[in-house]
């Protein structure tokens, strides 16, 4: 694996297409109302303080970005979005959310520094209405709704069969 090293900004920019997890539990909003457009979000990534959802100017007094570049983030996390929410689409399965994080190289340019996978987006198959059955992501595990490995693995096979 030929890898760059980064400085990673101290930030999980979470992109929802559709609502789910927190933002149902924090702000009521029915599971699976489409969010158009996306929302981009910011958490602080601090284990102890439990990962807040930040605001702006939250951001900019803690010192960890600067306006241009949270305006980069957003930018680059919507154009991630566009592309795998095509490309997901194309393997029958709904982007409904997920999370990046990025950091910058000696050069200071801002570069995705994440895994993109079933444990970081949720997936849900568009072959199932069903709202347990639909989940292909870590919910699974969560919610303990069984067939972890299966629904992982049938992501995969999709993803193979969609790559050109
Ligand atoms: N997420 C992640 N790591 C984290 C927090 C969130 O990969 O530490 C992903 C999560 O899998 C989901 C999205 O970010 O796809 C939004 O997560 P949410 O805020 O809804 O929190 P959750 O309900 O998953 O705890």
């Amino acid at each position: 694996m030929r890898v760059k090293r980064v400085e990673i900004v101290p930030l999980e920019v979470v992109v929802r297409n559709f609502a789910a997890g927190s933002l149902c539990r924090q702000t009521g909003i029915a599971l699976g109302t489409k969010l158009d457009p996306c929302l981009v979000e910011f958490y602080y990534k601090n284990d102890d303080l439990g990962d807040p959802l930040l605001t702006r100017d939250r951001i900019f007094a803690m010192g960890i970005s600067s306006a241009p570049q949270l305006d980069q983030l957003t930018e680059q996390a919507m154009r991630i979005n566009t592309i795998l929410r095509e490309f997901f689409t194309g393997c029958g399965i709904t982007l409904v959310d997920f999370k990046l994080e990025f950091g910058t190289d000696h050069t200071g340019t801002l570069l995705l520094a994440d895994e993109i996978s079933p444990d970081t987006c949720r997936l849900w198959n568009n072959a199932e209405t069903d709202e347990r059955k639909r989940v292909m992501d870590k919910d699974r595990f969560r919610q303990d709704l069984g067939s972890v490995a299966e629904n992982y693995q049938t992501v995969l096979d999709r993803i193979m069969m969609q790559l050109p």
